[in-house]
């Protein structure tokens, strides 16, 4: 019998998983990864194999809904039915906000659950779903152990002065402070950056994906993050804004023109590189369009890049190497070398064949700053801290 680690990371309408095989060590081999989407209508299962070919696929029906009970059930069944002579010994699972009692990994337990529940109100996009489904996994399998590990845990080494607001005691002691999100995948960037560059100290990893974020590394620990309390400051992103001035926010509130939920609605759904463009949020449709408002939100997300990469250059007190990473960071040639060419002042040269052909590395010899291309794996990253809380 081979034992395996499954790691969950569960959305609003969605369950995304990877099987990790134990046996071979700190290696951990991928056995599949797949998700269910549309979870509230139309669900579906999607699982392939390591190579990314199709092993299996399965549709509810149209009017059929899956909550992340059933969902994880339905993961947990189909792996032993499917991965040979498989047994799940252990479970991961992605959640966004560890607070300020989590700055590692942890064993869940009902205790751990309701501290991470009562965390929910701080950030409502992803916090809720996340325990969910800790939750819903722990109720259905009591006996295996799992692990949660969190996007705002590898940022906890950020210097005091970068975690703090200008607010009054009583509202940061109330958890208002600069958590940063994305964590998981910087954690596993800062561990490849020295496979590629080693002697690189200063690093700025750019994570650009549906959600977008950058990250000033000295010595591979986190010491200064774009976004900030909640998933919504920093970069513009798909669909969220970036930096808002809240004295905006306050307006729109006092002028009634959006009540409290209608606001965090249009900031989390409408906002960011859609709502500039008014013609989507993805990366691959503007890039694809000759809509000057397509082209001008393109614009808008090079400049607020640039802008904190003058930044971190000065926190860091220089800048060695720049890494891209996530969908847009490892596919998008164009967004690449749009923040590259304003990149000038720092010496960084790109050299266009490499950047084209995807890395790892693209930038030119003569380039003062390295930049590469890293893909992430916020999965394995997971499966790994699991492993290494279990073996204890
Ligand atoms: P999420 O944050 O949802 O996990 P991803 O990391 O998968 O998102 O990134 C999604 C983004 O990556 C989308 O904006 C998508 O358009 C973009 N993307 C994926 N492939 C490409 C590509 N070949 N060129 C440009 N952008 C791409």
């Amino acid at each position: 019998m081979k034992n395996a680690i499954v790691v969950f990371n569960a959305g609003s309408t969605s369950l995304k998983f990877g099987a990790y095989a134990v046996d071979a060590g700190e290696a951990l081999p991928l056995l599949c990864v797949g998700r269910i989407d549309s979870m509230q209508g139309d669900p579906h299962f999607v699982v392939n194999n390591a190579d990314g070919k199709p092993m299996d696929s399965h549709e509810w029906g149209e009017g059929h809904t899956v909550d992340h009970k059933a969902a994880l059930h339905f993961v947990i069944t189909w792996l032993e039915a499917n991965l040979d002579n498989t047994k799940v010994v252990a479970a991961g699972h992605r959640v966004v906000l560890g607070g300020e009692r989590y700055e590692t990994p942890v064993l869940i337990n009902g205790d751990v659950l309701d501290y991470l529940d009562s965390l929910v109100v701080m950030e409502p996009s992803h916090q809720p779903y996340n325990v969910d489904g800790a939750r819903a996994f722990a109720e259905a399998f009591p006996g295996l152990p799992q692990v949660a590990c969190f996007d705002t845990s590898f940022h906890r080494t950020m210097p005091q002065v970068a975690q703090t607001y200008a607010l009054p005691k009583n509202v940061r002691d109330a958890g208002v402070c600069h958590w940063g999100f994305h964590g998981i995948s910087y954690d596993y960037i800062s561990r490849q950056v020295p496979k590629f560059a080693p002697a690189a100290r200063r690093v700025i990893v750019a994570h650009l994906g549906g959600g977008a974020s950058m990250c000033a590394l000295l010595d591979g620990r986190s010491v200064e993050t774009t976004m900030g309390f909640g998933a919504l400051s920093g970069l513009p992103m798909a669909t969220r804004p970036g930096d808002v001035p809240p004295g905006a926010l306050l307006y729109l509130l006092r002028s009634k023109q959006f009540d409290d939920t209608s606001l965090e609605k249009m900031l989390y759904e409408r906002a960011g590189l859609l709502g500039l463009s008014g013609i989507s949020g993805d990366m691959r449709v503007l890039q694809n369009s000759a809509d000057a408002r397509a082209v001008a939100a393109l614009e808008y997300f090079s400049y607020a890049m640039m802008k904190y990469i003058g930044a971190y250059t000065a926190v860091l007190g220089g800048l060695d190497a720049l890494v891209f990473t996530a969908g847009i960071g490892e596919n998008s040639v164009q967004v690449r070398a749009a923040l590259c060419a304003k990149l000038g002042w720092l010496n960084v040269k790109l050299d266009e064949k490499a950047n084209a052909a995807g890395g790892p590395c693209i930038s030119a010899s003569d380039s003062a700053v390295s930049v590469w291309v890293i893909p992430t794996d916020e999965e394995l990253m997971i499966a790994q801290h699991t492993l290494a809380l279990i073996q204890h």
